[in-house]
């Protein structure tokens, strides 16, 4: 039952639901450290002020500003914030540009990929109208990437110089991501879902020589957490704890957690601290259940009359979480969904120990919850029902349950503050759901529904 999900980043909507996990989980870099960030607070202490990832450099706290534009197209920064989406084989990810040379004869993307997944990657050259004019392939072998990417033509590619042209990027699986920067490139920008994105673009070079060599692209530093704690009450103060021993205990009665993967690296959570030894994957995990019991709504959820956190684990008996799978998928075994774990080198601390990064749009606890909520749903009513997709909202099925949790977070909830962010603005997680909504709405269903009227 494999499912797309569709990813956004900065201050985008993140389309959080989906059984594709690898977008919902930055894939890792095979030579960096697995856990994202050290903490040692006590369970009831304030937001870990977090250390800088170490495979970060402590520079470049800001948008790296761009490089002098050579003569070919190109968005080349020297340095990489960190902002990047997914290569979903069903997405439309492009970045237009503006031709210099009548011909091409070769393009480099600047992707990344964690160890283990392996794909090929389809490269096509498109004209303003969407054209296809000429389309190569690379592959990403199982050991990853983290760098350009260098698709050749076999022929140059003929085009007029001056005349605005597309690179459309895409993968077979889920597996490799595409990085973006702010708008540097300004004869063009990304398309992001088959939509222009005026305020980011796409690294990429476009090259009428056969070779050219490729500067490297640097990361540049995660900010770190503010360090004023998020307020009570709130999703973000739950998450920016670690669970207590007798949250972990209680959960672990309702529903058997089975960390197959997600187990390894540096511990951000302890026992000895009144929590339990937790990796930073394994505290999201225990998070995402506590975020579930947290999101209580004013009516009814449309597919059950239990609360959020009751559907769940009467549904789902188990949650087996695996290193070897970029998707999520249900019902391996009978009504255990399975939840990808691996590849979380690349989370910010505020993926990490918020509800999402602005960033990114992304958070590992939501995510979470949106995949156990998609999985768990699969156990009751099978696979999606128009390809990939669910063919209507009507059916209430995986994406209909995971688009409808975005509406009632945004409408519904009991207590509207545990949403309350405090960065960028306090409004900011309600409209991440809302736009998640939208992008389900317009995205996840053959037959798409109208707009939710509250
Ligand atoms: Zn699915």
């Amino acid at each position: 039952m494999n499912c797309k999900a569709f990813w956004f980043v900065f201050l985008v909507v993140i389309l959080t639901a989906g059984c594709a996990p690898a977008p919902l989980t930055p894939a890792a870099l095979p030579v960096t450290p697995t856990a994202p960030a050290t903490a040692t607070q006590t369970p009831t202490a304030a937001p870990p002020v977090e250390a800088t990832p170490t495979f970060l450099p402590e520079t470049h706290l800001s948008l790296p500003s761009p490089t002098p534009l050579p003569s070919e197209p190109r968005n080349a920064p020297t340095t990489w914030d960190g902002a990047w989406t997914n290569l979903d084989p069903s997405n439309f990810m492009a970045q237009t540009f503006r031709a210099v040379s009548s011909a091409i004869r070769s393009v480099e993307v600047n992707v990344f990929a964690g160890k283990g997944g392996g794909d090929t990657l389809t490269l096509t050259i498109l004209d303003a109208s969407r054209n296809v004019l000429a389309e190569t392939s690379a592959p990403v072998g199982a050991e990853g990437i983290d760098g350009w990417l260098r698709f050749e033509f076999s022929e140059p590619v003929p085009v007029r110089p001056g005349e605005e042209y597309l690179l459309r990027l895409r993968g077979s699986k889920v597996w490799v991501n595409w990085k973006l920067s702010g708008d540097l490139y300004p004869q063009g920008s990304a398309i992001v879902l088959g939509e222009p994105s005026s305020f980011e673009d796409f690294i990429f070079k476009v090259n009428a020589a056969a070779g050219e060599d490729s500067n490297p692209l640097t990361e540049a530093a995660y900010e770190q957490l503010p360090a004023i704690p998020p307020q009570p009450g709130t999703l973000d103060e739950m998450i920016a704890r670690c669970p207590t021993a007798e949250e972990i205990a209680a959960i672990d009665r309702d529903i058997e957690l089975i960390f197959e993967g997600g187990n390894t690296g540096e511990l951000v959570c302890k026992a000895s601290e009144g929590s339990a030894d937790l990796t930073a994957f394994q505290k999201s995990a225990y998070q995402a259940l506590l975020a579930m019991k947290m999101l209580t709504f004013t009516r009814p959820l449309p597919w059950t009359d239990r609360p959020l956190y009751d559907w769940f684990v009467s549904t789902a008996k188990g949650i087996r979480f695996r290193d070897d799978i970029s998707q999520g998928s249900c019902c391996s075994p009978a009504r255990v969904i399975n939840i990808p774990s691996g590849s979380f080198a690349r989370l910010s601390p505020r993926e990490t120990w918020r509800w999402a990064d602005p960033r990114s749009g992304w958070g590992l606890v939501q995510g979470n919850v949106n995949l156990f909520v998609h999985e768990a749903r699969h156990i009751e009513k099978g696979p999606h029902t128009c390809g990939n997709l669910d063919k209507s909202l009507s059916e209430m099925n995986a994406y209909g349950v995971t688009y409808s949790l975005q509406l009632w977070m945004a409408y519904f909830l009991s207590n509207p503050a545990i949403l309350t962010a405090q960065e960028p603005y306090a409004e900011y997680y309600r409209d991440l759901a809302l736009g998640a909504a939208e992008s389900l709405r317009t995205l996840a269903f053959c037959e798409t529904p109208p707009p939710f009227v509250p």
